[in-house]
């Protein structure tokens, strides 16, 4: 009888995981009001972002520095250089800044090259997207949690087009298309080196 009642309580854990993870499937297709729906509860606790790091030089974008930051020239995100300078930071690493989703991972071409996309649930429900372009590599896997820290691809130049740096920014309206890069509009788009430094740690309070 005990078997029974494992078995069963087994099987009931595993349809509420499957039904979960279809859950934000669907909610990341669709539109604002059904990402709403994937709050906390349908999100794996162990990839709650609760943590956020730079996404170089692990840890605390050591040997880096901020070569644009947001806003500058109208740019919607930081450029993050090796302080060695030109193209010497050319397949450096790429990290995921929180534990995640990925959104998307692919070659979007001209100026942007391959870029990944990864949403962050924080503990309070709140739901940033993360994109990092220009990378030489990508080593992630489409509609997969990841860890934060985590290698999801290195440091490129867009295919040739500029001195090998990473493109990173901070979304907090997630619905945003990929963008132009730059804009004196900058509604949806967070300050990323402020959000990292502001989001260090979060109390998860479950
Ligand atoms: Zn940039």
């Amino acid at each position: 009888m005990i078997f029974r009642i494992i078995a069963f309580l087994s099987l009931v854990i595993l349809i509420s995981c499957k039904k979960h993870n279809i859950e934000i499937k669907l909610a990341l297709k669709k539109d604002t009001i059904i990402l709403t729906k994937a709050n906390k509860d349908t999100v794996p606790h162990n990839f709650i972002a609760t943590q956020f790091d730079f996404p170089v030089g692990k840890p605390n974008a050591k040997g880096y520095y901020n070569a644009q930051k947001f806003t500058k020239n109208y740019h919607l995100g930081d450029d993050w250089n090796a302080v060695t300078g030109g193209n010497t930071d050319l397949g450096d690493p790429v990290y995921a800044i929180a534990n995640g989703f990925i959104k998307e991972s692919k070659d979007y071409g001209g100026g942007w090259g391959n870029v990944i996309r990864i949403l962050h649930f924080l503990p309070n429900n709140k739901i940033v997207e993360s994109l990092y372009a220009h990378c030489d590599t990508i080593i992630t896997v489409k509609d997969s949690w990841i860890k934060k820290g985590t290698k999801i691809g290195t440091i490129g130049t867009a295919n040739g087009a500029y001195y090998a740096h990473l493109h990173f920014e901070i979304r907090e309206d997630i619905t945003l298309p990929l963008g132009p890069g730059y804009s004196e509009n900058t509604k949806g788009y967070l300050d990323p080196t402020e959000f990292i430094k502001n989001h260090r740690t979060i109390e998860d309070e479950r």
